[in-house]
């Protein structure tokens, strides 16, 4: 490694959605801003589609990645502990290898970006260098993650039980029903972690947000100059979105691309639910007599049914073995054929998203796919899951105009099959939607572009840790 480039260390938290804006931020600091970049993303939790992202960007030889070693989680929380409970402890066990493999490496860093779930690793005391919050979301889940301290001593009950919405200082307000997941039962541990994400993920010398600057200007603005907010945000806010996995080579065509290019253009919905997102056996059987109902042609990416747990595929995404005829209704495999791709577990969905045959996305919305979907202005139907699926989904239908949603919420009741129907339909039909979701594509072209505001955000960040790799005596 040359001593005269600045080096950074970025921290990933496990699941895809963390691993791999990460990883697409790293690249841009060694392209754009000369950095010499260290990644590291924990090994225990990669799925098989994180241990390829890990082995791609591994190879590119434009990021040094280090795997650390599985901490052993299992002594300290329950066996049915929930997701935030489980990667906020198993990042807080990660903290001492982090904290030793920075420690003995020769070129010191002068940056560290921390996804937020890791925000502890913004507190090891011998780190002498630039210190920034990376949130792979949403402003909108950023200003609530940092005003949920707050609502805590001001709200009484569970914050799903209100009749009215949350008020957030400046920002749009929160529907008691879109919470995000940890905020759904105030007395699980999951609330209390992120809680004390919070406030945690302030004690650096600033925050990076997966978005831009014109997707999201009433939060950001409130975020940055509404007293009564900012001062929870204590640091500066950067957008630097949207990161997304670009397209990648002609090798990793697969034999769905090649379906898709027999099919006319923005014909297809694809259906995805993220790399954890599961349904009930009667909800998987609507979803497809939904889809069989609107005739339309599809790529369904499928798991086998769980009941009551939305996201229970999030740790074990890409591995589990039975067939979909065993799950499907009996004969839909058969009698869609003709116009549909049933997929097990996994596709590959960037690639899908970008081929121009696709016309919509029934998604989780996941805010990695939500991006994917808007990079390559595609509509949605938005089925909210889990995490902040629900404020994603809101902002999409509500704020963004590009997604159509259900009347019901889909963890609280059935979508049933004319529902599905009826969305699938419009979303594939109604241009106004496809338009509108160009429009927001282009937007968020622009930020990035050299020049553009989250181009420029990144650079703040950037020229701050060269000053302070200069200042250290560096040549
Ligand atoms: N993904 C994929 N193929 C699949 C399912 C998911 O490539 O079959 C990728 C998707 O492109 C996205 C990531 O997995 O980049 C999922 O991230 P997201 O934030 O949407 O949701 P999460 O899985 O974290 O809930």
């Amino acid at each position: 490694m040359e001593s005269s480039k600045p080096h950074a260390v970025l921290l990933a938290s496990p699941g895809l959605g963390h691993l791999i804006p990460v990883l697409e931020l790293s690249k841009r600091l060694v392209t754009h801003h000369g950095f010499h970049v260290t990644v590291f993303a924990i090994a225990a939790s990669a799925s098989p589609a994180e241990s390829q992202s890990l082995r791609s960007a591994a190879s590119s030889r434009l990021l040094h990645i280090v795997e650390l070693p599985p901490a052993d989680i299992s002594s300290l929380i329950d066996a049915d502990a929930a997701v935030v409970t489980r990667i906020v402890v198993m990042m807080r066990e990660t903290i001492p290898s982090f904290r030793a493999a920075i420690s003995a490496m020769k070129v010191p860093p002068s940056l560290m970006i921390v996804d937020f779930f890791g925000f502890e690793a913004l507190e090891i005391p011998e780190f002498d260098m630039r210190k920034y919050t990376f949130v792979p979301s949403t402003a909108c889940f950023l200003a609530l993650t940092l005003y949920v301290p707050t609502l805590d001593v001001e709200v009484k009950g569970e914050y799903v039980d209100r009749a009215e919405p949350l008020q957030l200082p400046g920002c749009k307000p929160v529907r008691p029903e879109d919470v995000v997941d940890p905020m759904l039962e105030r007395r699980n541990q999951q609330y209390l972690e992120y809680m004390r994400m919070g406030v945690g993920i302030t004690k650096s010398d600033g925050i990076l947000s997966n978005t831009w600057e014109d997707l999201e200007p009433t939060t950001l603005k409130a975020l940055r100059d509404h007293k009564a907010m900012a001062q929870f945000a204590k640091v500066p806010i950067y957008p630097v979105g949207p990161l997304t996995r670009p397209v990648g080579k002609e090798e990793a065509r697969s034999e769905l691309l090649d379906w898709l290019d027999l099919q006319p253009a923005d014909s297809v919905i694809y259906v995805s639910f993220g790399s954890g997102g599961t349904h009930s056996s009667e909800q998987l059987a609507e979803l497809a007599w939904g889809l069989e109902l609107s005739q339309q042609r599809f790529i369904w990416v499928v798991r086998p049914p769980i009941e009551n747990d939305p996201s229970g595929s999030f740790f074990t995404t890409g591995k589990g073995g039975k067939h979909p005829s065993d799950y499907l209704p009996e004969g839909f495999l058969t009698r869609t054929k003709n116009v549909g791709v049933v997929v097990p577990l996994w596709a590959p969905q960037v690639e899908i998203l970008s081929h121009p045959s696709v016309g919509g996305f029934l998604s989780h919305c996941g805010w990695g796919s939500t991006l994917e979907s808007i990079l390559s202005g595609v509509p949605m139907v938005a089925w909210p899951l889990y995490a902040e699926q629900r404020l994603n989904a809101t902002m999409l239908t509500e704020e963004l105009g590009i997604a159509v949603r259900p009347e019901v919420l889909p963890t609280k009741r059935v979508v049933r099959k004319e529902e599905i129907e009826k969305m699938v339909r419009k979303v594939m039909e109604e241009n106004h939607l496809r338009e509108r979701a160009k429009e927001v594509m282009k937007s968020g072209e622009r930020a990035l572009r050299k020049g553009g505001p989250s181009y420029n955000s990144l650079s703040r960040v950037a020229s701050a840790a060269i000053s302070f790799h200069k200042s250290t005596g560096a040549p």
